[in-house]
């Protein structure tokens, strides 16, 4: 990416746009099963010119590393996160409440969200919604994303399956530059 390069070198790293992102996918060991998401072309193409704001919510939310995996069920009352085998399990209020501090903290000049795809938490459109049997209902945001959303309505939220090759990460990376000299 080196036209990009050219143009950002000037940048200091605080003048660099700030932009969060699931943790996992910096390649932090945080995920339920204790491993990792890593990215390579968001680390080796993108890093270098972000200021990254790295953040797992569900260890926000102090359920630990490893941790029971849960996803979304859609109930009655709404949209509950429950234990995938610990049926019982319910840690719904505990994202939530998380979630709403962790976008109450977030900096004010943050232009963008990379956010892990599928996640009961960090899903941006992908992830998966159940009934009480199992079934597939639908698909859509994880409860840190539609917190994130709700506190600020006009960030850009992108899931990293849609930085798939260096174009598409030129194109984001321009786009955040843009949104960060507004
Ligand atoms: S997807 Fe989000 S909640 Fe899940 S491990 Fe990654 S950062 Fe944490």
């Amino acid at each position: 990416m080196s036209d990009l390069s050219a143009i950002h070198l000037t940048k200091q790293r605080n003048q660099q746009p700030k932009v969060g992102i699931s943790a996992c996918l910096v390649g932090n060991k945080v995920r339920y099963d204790g491993g990792d998401k890593y990215h390579q072309l968001i680390n080796k193409e993108l890093s270098p010119w972000l200021d990254l704001q790295v953040i797992c919510p569900e260890v926000e939310a102090g359920l630990g590393i490893p941790r029971p995996p849960i996803h979304l069920v859609e109930d009655q009352g709404g949209t509950r996160a429950l234990g995938i085998e610990h049926k019982d399990l319910d840690v719904t209020d505990r994202l939530e409440t998380a979630a709403q501090q962790l976008t109450k903290s977030q900096p004010q000049d943050l232009c963008a969200y990379i956010v892990k795809s599928r996640s009961p938490s960090c899903g941006a459109g992908s992830t998966p919604s159940y009934d009480l049997t199992n079934k597939q209902v639908g698909t859509g945001d994880g409860l840190f994303v539609r917190a994130l959303k709700t506190a600020h309505p006009n960030i850009v939220v992108i899931e990293e399956s849609s930085l798939s090759d260096t174009q598409r990460c030129k194109e984001f990376l321009e786009q955040c530059y843009l949104l960060s000299e507004l």
